[in-house]
């Protein structure tokens, strides 16, 4: 299909949006249905006055242009079908991956069956294949953005990172390092990416090339295959160090075909990770051992992730909504991510549906779903509304703990580590939360000030959650 501007015009009118899929650090991402064709959406909305004071217009840009470069002649990309602006934001209409992403999956499962390392290594290799032939260096391939479809196909995503290369220089950067000069864009002493998946020679002050994604698909086979991540530290100096240094290690039970495969692609050399000197196809990577029972011309349907993989995700559009993205109904939307699996708005519920208008019934349920979270015996079995990762700072330590906020109210802290609650900040009518910016925030209550950092920023929606919280506890006392 053309892109919109083609064709006609679209704007949010052409849609009914249901829920906040996600957010990243400049787009929030809804799920939406075309009410011309039905069809669910995913749409990322972009602020643009966010985009330009963070100096990223660059990178949205090149997110367009590798989308619009990609089509939709390979399955393994999440298709961008159309864009449109208005005077405040930017939209990209995009396909929706059903079924979350594979990093969820990973966690939910400790790590993922052989099958299914082999199944999506290989619809990652093709779609590589494909990137590749198109000149194009994705540079942050990592767990999170290999998303799921409908039928448990693997999307890659986010090209924010990504490198077009010009195309008579292709052949050169398959093959060769060049120096960074030649790439005005990458600053000296910082590098795109995720520290746990960036190359050595993207940290080495050299450039990235088409291999380092190769080193990439050596880290996600090593976490699809048992859970973790090669390179990991304290720091991301401690994990640069390490991936100099190729210091990583396999344990006993680390299964053998994927250990080989890890060894050729985890190389320093570029030129000598398995795949890079491949001329077209990566046939060395095809011709793999561990790949020797698949046939490359047909995978197959990909083997089942596990028996409740089904029920995972349903998010509904409820069909009693207009079409469109008012101030009103963004409030609503974002309003609705204080549930911890949130089905927005079914059909004839109050168009403010949110966590106080959850009856006993449901909150039950939730609460027995919830028991499969491996923190649900540290909240005393209060519902979990939002949880996740979060640097706590104390003078010049910082610490990792794992957040949840829950029902009580409560917000609570355990040491992913040792898995141990380290601690509990009091609540009260007085507690207040304050973004400094998408990463930083601070909470205060009456005797302390706590500072947090949230790497993957989402400080915004920490704030908003708590005040939140905050008003359906303690709005009559004010
Ligand atoms: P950052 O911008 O910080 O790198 P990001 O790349 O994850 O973060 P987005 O691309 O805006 O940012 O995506 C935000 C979240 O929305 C994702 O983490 C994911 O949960 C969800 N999401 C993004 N694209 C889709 C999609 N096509 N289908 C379903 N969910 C999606």
């Amino acid at each position: 299909m053309p892109p919109a501007e083609e064709v006609r015009k679209r704007s949010t009118s052409d849609y009914i949006f249901g829920k906040v899929l996600g957010e990243g650090s400049f787009s929030t991402v809804y799920l939406a249905k075309d009410i011309h064709t039905n069809k669910e959406h995913a749409i990322k909305v972009v602020e643009k006055a966010h985009v330009i004071r963070e100096k990223k217009t660059e990178a949205i840009m090149r997110e367009k242009e590798v989308l619009r470069i990609l089509g939709n002649a390979c399955p393994y990309f999440v298709r961008l079908y159309w864009t449109f602006q208005d005077s405040d934001r930017l939209y990209f209409v995009l396909s929706y991956a059903k079924n979350g992403d594979v990093l969820s999956q990973i966690d939910k499962h400790t790590h993922l069956s052989i099958e299914c390392t082999r199944y999506y290594l290989a619809e990652l290799i093709l779609g590589l294949e494909y990137l590749h032939s198109k000149n194009i260096i994705h540079r942050d391939l990592k767990p999170e953005n290999l998303l799921f479809d409908e039928n448990w196909h693997i999307l890659i995503t986010d090209f924010g990172s990504a490198k077009i290369v010009s195309s008579e220089n292709g052949h050169e950067e398959r093959n060769n390092i060049r120096s960074e000069n030649k790439y005005p864009y990458r600053r000296r002493n910082s590098f795109v990416g995720t520290a746990q998946f960036v190359s050595p020679e993207m940290l080495a002050e050299t450039a990235s090339s088409f291999a380092s994604d190769l080193w990439a698909l050596g880290c996600i086979a090593y976490q699809m295959a048992y859970g973790q991540m090669p390179f990991t530290g304290g720091s991301e100096y401690i994990i640069f160090q390490k991936i100099l240094k190729l210091d990583y290690t396999f344990s006993e039970d680390f299964p053998r075909g994927v250990k080989d495969l890890v060894e050729q692609l985890l190389v320093l050399e570029p030129n000598n990770r398995l795949g890079a000197r491949d001329e077209r196809c990566y046939s060395s990577l095809r011709q793999h051992s561990f790949f020797s029972v698949l046939n490359w011309d047909d995978l197959g349907p990909p083997p089942k992730i596990s028996e409740d993989t089904v029920e995972d995700m349903v998010h509904e559009i409820p069909d009693d909504l207009e079409p469109g993205l008012d101030p009103e109904q963004v409030s609503r939307l974002h309003l609705s991510l204080l549930t911890p699996n949130p089905v927005v708005n079914r059909k004839k519920s109050p168009p403010n549906r949110k966590i106080t208008d959850l009856t006993d019934t449901e909150i039950q349920q939730r609460l027995e779903a919830q028991k499969t979270n491996i923190y649900h015996s540290f909240v005393e079995d209060n519902l979990i509304l939002k949880q996740g990762f979060i640097d706590k700072k104390k003078g010049l330590f910082s610490r990792k703990r794992m957040f949840l906020l829950t029902l009580g109210p409560h917000l609570y802290y355990v040491d992913p580590v040792t898995m141990t609650l380290k601690g509990e900040i009091p609540w009260s009518s007085d507690i207040k939360a304050e973004a400094k910016n998408f990463k930083t925030f601070f909470i205060y209550t009456p005797n302390r000030k706590y500072y947090l950092e949230d790497p993957e920023g989402y400080a915004l929606e920490w704030c908003k959650a708590i005040e939140d919280l905050k008003n359906y506890y303690f709005s009559d006392e004010t």
